[in-house]
C-alpha cells in the first residue's frame, strides 16, 4: 500500500465525431463516482477539446489533449500552442505516446521540447514510455524505458515534478489485445521508479505516479493495478466505452 493517488486517463486518439464526444464525456464524468479516490482525465482529439471541456465543467473529470508543439506561436503550419490549450481549459497533456514516437516519428529531443513547454506553462504531463516488441525480444526493455526517461525528463525541475506522470505503455500492447503480464508490468515500473530515485531523488520517485497503458481492460485492470509500482492506467480502445472505462476507474480506486 502506498500513498499516491491512483490517476486514470482516456486516450480517444483520433476517434470520435461532434455527436458522439459529448455524451461519451457526460457518461464518463456521470459515473466517476469513486468519492473523488481516482485522478479521471480525457483526451479528446484537439477538434473535440471545446465541446468535451463545457460537458465535464465542473465534474473531477479533468480535461486533457493529446500533444502539444514547444512553440508560443507562429509559423508552425497545424500545431498547436499550450496556451491555445489553456484557453480551453485543457489541465493535462500526454506526451510522447507510442503513435507519436513510432507512427509520426518524433524524436526524443522534441519529446522532450515537449515535456518542458508543457511544465513551463503550468499543464500537467503524461510522459509515455514503453518498448516495441523487437526491444523486449532483444531484453532492451530497462534500457529503452531509462533512455526515454533520461532525455524526456532532461531539464525538469524537482519543483515541477507533482505534475508530471509516466505511462508505461509497452508498445506491442497497445491496441493490440496484447497485455503485459502483471509480474511483467511491475517489473518494469519497479525500474522506472528506480530510474527516476537517480535522476531526482528516492522521495520524488517514490511520490510520482507511473501508470500502465496496452489494452487495459475492466477484466484485467484489477489485477494490473494491484502491482505495487502500478498507479492506475491509461487507456485506449477502452476508454470510448464510457461504461467500461468507468469500471476502469473503480478498480482502480478500490
Ligand atoms: C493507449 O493508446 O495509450 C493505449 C494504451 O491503447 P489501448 O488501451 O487501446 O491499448
Amino acid at each position: 500500500m502506498n500513498s499516491r493517488r491512483p490517476f486514470v486517463g482516456g486516450n480517444w486518439k483520433m476517434n470520435g465525431r461532434m455527436a458522439g464526444v459529448g455524451p461519451l464525456a457526460g457518461a464518463v464524468a456521470a459515473g466517476v463516482t469513486n468519492g473523488g479516490a481516482v485522478d479521471v482525465a480525457v483526451f479528446p482529439a484537439f477538434p473535440h477539446l471545446a465541446a468535451v471541456g463545457a460537458v465535464i465543467a465542473g465534474s473531477s473529470v479533468k480535461l486533457g489533449a493529446q500533444d502539444l508543439y514547444p512553440e508560443s506561436d507562429g509559423a508552425f503550419t497545424g500545431e498547436v500552442s499550450v496556451g491555445m490549450l489553456a484557453d480551453l481549459g485543457v489541465r493535462v497533456v500526454l506526451v510522447g505516446h507510442s503513435e507519436r514516437r513510432h507512427v509520426i516519428g518524433e524524436s526524443e529531443t522534441l519529446i522532450n521540447r515537449k515535456v518542458c513547454a508543457g511544465l513551463a506553462a503550468d499543464l500537467e504531463v503524461m510522459l509515455c514510455v514503453g518498448e516495441t516488441e523487437q526491444q523486449r525480444n532483444d531484453g532492451r526493455t530497462d534500457a529503452v524505458n531509462t533512455t526515454q526517461l533520461e532525455e524526456g525528463l532532461a531539464g525538469v525541475h524537482p519543483d515541477q515534478l507533482d505534475r508530471v506522470t509516466i505511462a508505461y505503455e509497452p508498445v506491442w500492447a497497445i491496441g493490440t489485445g496484447l497485455t503485459a503480464s502483471p509480474t511483467d508490468a511491475q517489473a518494469a515500473h519497479a525500474h522506472i521508479r528506480k530510474v527516476l530515485a537517480r535522476l531526482f531523488s528516492p522521495t520524488a520517485a517514490e511520490a510520482m505516479r507511473i501508470l500502465y497503458g496496452g489494452s487495459v481492460k475492466p477484466e484485467n485492470a484489477a489485477e494490473l493495478f494491484a502491482s505495487d509500482d502500478i498507479d492506475g492506467g491509461l487507456i485506449g480502445g477502452a476508454s470510448l466505452d464510457a461504461q467500461a472505462f468507468n469500471a476502469i476507474v473503480d478498480h482502480a480506486g478500490s
